[in-house]
């Protein structure tokens, strides 16, 4: 577009391509998308850090599975004018004026999660999954109440009542685990057993790490067995029981499931509760004003176009593909001798025991990964020995890989990039020629929504 001189008074003159200053602060430029250059301009530092991470996303495998990429769509609405607008309260009952379009919004964000995961009530405005399940004891429990969760070595979050958490020490969380005897699963007759002697007042379940689907039905006969509530953190799958490759704890007739809305679902950061009619006012009244303010609108927005788009025949096959991805790269891994929690996986993410398979703790395996570009995180395995910053293993994820278009050839070499770094004993050639072979590999394979970016801005 033509850039037009500006003689209003107190703005200064510019040359073409200059945005348009009031002092220091940019007021509007006539050439979209040009706010890259007002950032530039204005703040060095940030635009360096903005071009530095689309880089290190484009020429690296991200394997961490509780991360992806989110939709174009999705980050354009998220820097959108939706950001400007408060909306506390929900649709039709809100405490400021100005809400045509954040109701309808919302209202469609809502209905869109309960069709796709058969429920009877949403509410899509907790501000990350912490909040979400925060929202979920509060509206739900009284303090000092017992909730029965699984243990956090063999893989609950944080937010099942780490002793570091504030929900930890207000209420009593006590754990059950898997078995190895068991091939890793949950062992249902000690759950059972832990169960009757503590008569929590919820069953909670769901994980972060942990490669097996769950059996909702059976934790679902205990709680009722002993008149608990039942609770499903799907935060991490979401996108998989959308999707429905994965169970759906709804249909075992759970009384709540919470999934954030950022990891396999591929939305942008926030949470999602799911509940029956019957708790629908508790839950809405926790989130607020119990616990949160005006909830974030530009998100709201991308959660009902992620939930349009995850019922979608596309993102079926995207779902089938992150599983299928996950057991080619636990297959390969596998085959040149990495220890595998479980020794497998049924979903999207797998655990490496890598202080079994080649005497490296997690944060040595993780730092080794980070140089060839690949990037993992450092995990605690069940029980595990080693203290939780340098724990015996990493876990690895396909959800991100996958939305990149990455597929069952790509996983294979994956494998043998990750066994050759790990067992190359600190060989600087060897990580420095898997380095390069990696990254070479992921140019073929564009980051959605940052590719062109990053071109445009390397051109500049
Ligand atoms: C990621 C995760 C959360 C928390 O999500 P944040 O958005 O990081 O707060 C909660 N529960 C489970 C099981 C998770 O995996």
């Amino acid at each position: 577009m033509e850039s037009t001189t500006v003689k209003r008074e107190g703005f200064r003159r510019r040359s073409p391509g200059q945005p348009i200053c009031w002092k220091n602060s940019v007021l509007r430029s006539p050439s979209m998308p040009s706010f890259r250059n007002e950032l530039s301009i204005n703040d060095q530092e940030i635009a360096a850090a903005l071009v530095g991470e689309e880089r290190r996303q484009q020429d690296g495998v991200e394997l961490i599975p509780s991360e992806n990429y989110t939709y174009p769509e999705v980050l354009e609405l998220l820097g959108s004018v939706f950001t400007n607008k408060y909306s506390e309260g929900y649709p039709g009952r809100r405490y400021y004026g100005g809400q045509q379009y954040t109701d309808e919004i919302e209202r469609l964000a809502r209905e869109r999660a309960c069709s796709l995961f058969r429920a009877e009530h949403a509410n899509v405005q907790p501000l990350s999954g912490s909040p979400m399940n925060q929202a979920v004891y509060l509206g739900l429990l009284e303090p000092g109440d017992t909730i029965l969760a699984m243990d956090l070595s063999h893989g609950g979050h944080l937010t099942h009542g780490a002793p570091v958490s504030h929900m930890g020490r207000l209420f009593n969380f006590i754990r059950y685990k898997t078995a190895p005897s068991n091939g890793g699963a949950i062992d249902f007759d000690e759950l059972r057993a832990i169960a009757r002697e503590a008569r929590p007042k919820m069953v909670l379940c769901g994980y972060s790490s942990y490669p097996r689907d769950l059996d909702y039905a059976a934790f679902k006969s205990i709680a009722d067995e002993v008149g608990a509530l039942t609770m499903a953190d799907v935060s991490h799958y979401g996108g998989l029981v959308a999707a429905n490759v994965m169970r759906n704890p709804l249909d075992a007739g759970f009384d709540v499931m919470t999934t954030t809305s950022h990891k396999t679902l591929r939305g942008p950061r926030g949470g999602i509760i799911l509940c029956r009619k019957e708790n629908a006012g508790r839950i809405d009244a926790s989130v607020f004003p119990g616990l949160q303010g005006g909830p974030h609108m530009n998100v709201v927005a991308g959660i009902a176009v992620t939930l349009k788009k995850a019922a979608t025949s596309d993102f079926q096959v995207y779902a089938r593909q992150v599983l299928r991805n996950a057991k080619v790269l636990a297959g390969a891994l596998m085959e040149r001798g990495m220890k595998l929690v479980t020794d497998g996986t049924d979903n999207h993410m797998m655990v490496v025991d890598t202080a079994a398979s080649v005497g490296l703790d997690g944060r040595a395996a993780e730092d080794v990964l980070d140089a060839i570009a690949i990037t993992t995180n450092k995990q605690v395995i069940p029980d595990d020995p080693r203290p939780p910053l340098r724990p015996s293993g990493i876990r690895l994820g396909t959800p991100a890989a996958t939305t990149r278009g990455m597929g069952e050839p790509e996983m294979r070499r994956i494998g043998e990039f990750i066994a050759a770094a790990l067992q190359a004993n600190g060989n600087d050639v060897v990580v420095a020629r898997l380095r390069s072979e990696c990254v070479e590999m992921c140019r073929a394979f564009p980051v959605p929504g940052v590719m062109s970016r990053a071109n445009s801005v390397a051109k500049t």
